[in-house]
C-alpha cells in the first residue's frame, strides 16, 4: 500500500497536515471495511469496480513516521551535518522495514532533499506499490510566524533558515514527486485532498515494479543489447521495402503489429540512423525488457517524427 512523502520548510504544517490524513485514511478504511467492500459513493467512478474486497482482507494499518517516532529532539537532530544524517537514517530503515503491499506509510519527515524523497520512491518502487509526495506550500513567513508560536519545541531560529534555505522543492516532473499535492496554508486539507490520495494511490492498481530500481546490471546491458538488435531489425526491414520502385504506404516491420508509415517520397538510411539514435537515447534508462514493446515503441515514434514533418520524411 502507498508511502506518503511529506515535504516542507520546518514547521509548514507537515506533523498536523500527516496526522490529519492518517486519521482519514484510518476512516476510510474502517468504513470500506463495515460495508463489506463498497466504495462511497464519490469513489464509484467509471474507472473502479464498486466493491473493494482486497484491501478490507488485507487488514491494512496506517503507519506514521516523523522525528518523533524515535525520541528525537528537534533542534539536535538537525544541529549538524553527521546529526542529521543521523535523523534520515533511522527514518530510512523504519519506511524500509514497515512498507508492505498491505500497510500504508506516511513518511512526515523533513524530506527536504531531492535525493532522499528519490530514496523513499525507489523503496516504494522496489516494492511495486505506489507513492504519492505531499507539499505543505506555505510561505516561508507563514512558517515563521507557526514556528515562532510553537510552545516548547520550535526550531531555533538559526535552523529555521538555514533548512528553509536548504530545501528544495518537489517537481511533479519527477518520477518520485508524482503525484503531487501542493496543499496551501489555507486548505482543509483531508476535505480538499483526501480523496484525490485515495483514488490516487489507495485504489489505484499498484504500478509494476520498476525494473529500472529492480533489475541487475548484467540484464541492464542485455537490454541495450537487445534494443540494439530490435531497432536495427526495424530500419533494416524499411529499408529493404524501399528497395526497387516505391510508391509510399505502411511496412511491416519485425516483432510488433504497429505498421510504419512510410510517404512515397521514401526516408533514407541516415534519417532512419538519426531517428534511431534518438530512440535509443531516449529508452536507454527504461530497461523494458519485452523486446515487442520496444518494438512497437520505436515503430510508433517513427511514425510520430514522420508526420511531423508533415506527412514527409526529413531528408538528413
Ligand atoms: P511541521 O511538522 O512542518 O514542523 P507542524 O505541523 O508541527 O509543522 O506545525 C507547526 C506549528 O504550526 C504547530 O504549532 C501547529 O499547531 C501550527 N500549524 C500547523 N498548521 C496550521 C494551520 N493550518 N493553521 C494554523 N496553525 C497551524
Ligand atoms: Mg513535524
Amino acid at each position: 500500500m502507498p508511502l506518503v512523502i511529506f515535504c516542507g520548510y520546518p514547521s509548514s504544517g507537515k506533523t498536523t497536515r500527516a496526522l490529519e490524513l492518517q486519521s482519514y485514511l484510518e476512516r476510510f478504511l474502517a468504513d470500506l471495511a463495515a460495508n463489506d467492500g463498497v466504495l462511497p459513493e464519490q469513489f464509484q467512478t467509471p474507472a473502479h469496480p464498486k466493491r473493494n474486497t482486497e484491501i478490507p482482507k488485507m487488514r491494512p494499518k496506517v503507519l506514521l513516521f516523523n522525528d518523533n517516532s524515535f525520541g528525537l529532539v528537534r533542534n539536535e537532530a538537525y544541529q549538524s551535518a553527521t546529526e542529521e544524517k543521523k535523523t534520515r537514517g533511522a527514518l530510512m530503515s523504519a519506511i524500509e522495514r514497515h512498507l508492505t503491499k498491505e500497510d500504508i506509510v506516511i513518511c512526515d519527515g523533513m524530506n527536504y532533499i531531492k535525493g532522499f524523497r528519490y530514496q523513499l520512491y525507489c523503496v516504494a518502487r522496489a516494492l511495486g506499490t505506489p507513492h504519492c509526495a505531499v507539499h505543505c506550500a506555505v510561505s516561508k513567513e507563514q512558517a515563521d510566524s507557526w514556528n515562532n508560536a510553537r510552545e516548547a519545541d520550535s526550531y531555533d531560529p538559526a535552523l529555521f533558515e538555514d533548512l528553509c534555505s536548504r530545501f528544495e522543492e518537489p517537481d511533479a516532473r519527477n518520477r518520485w514527486d508524482a503525484p503531487l499535492f501542493t496543499v496551501l496554508a489555507s486548505d482543509s486539507f483531508t476535505e480538499r485532498f483526501g480523496p484525490d490520495i485515495i483514488d490516487a494511490v489507495v485504489l489505484r492498481r499498484p504500478p509494476q515494479p520498476n525494473l529500472s530500481t529492480v533489475v541487475k546490471p548484467s540484464t541492464e546491458t542485455n537490454y541495450l543489447y537487445e534494443m540494439d538488435k530490435t531497432t536495427q531489425e526495424i530500419v533494416n526491414a524499411l529499408l529493404e521495402a524501399q528497395k526497387g520502385g516505391w510508391f509510399g504506404g505502411d511496412v511491416v516491420v519485425p516483432k510488433t503489429k504497429v505498421k510504419v508509415h512510410i510517404s512515397s517520397k521514401g526516408v533514407t538510411l541516415s534519417e532512419l540512423r538519426r531517428l534511431r539514435r534518438q530512440f535509443q537515447g531516449l529508452n536507454k534508462m527504461h530497461t523494458q525488457l519485452d523486446m515487442e514493446k520496444v518494438a512497437e515503441g520505436f515503430a510508433n515514434y517513427l511514425n510520430t517524427m514522420f508526420s511531423e514533418a508533415s506527412g514527409a520524411p526529413r531528408s538528413a
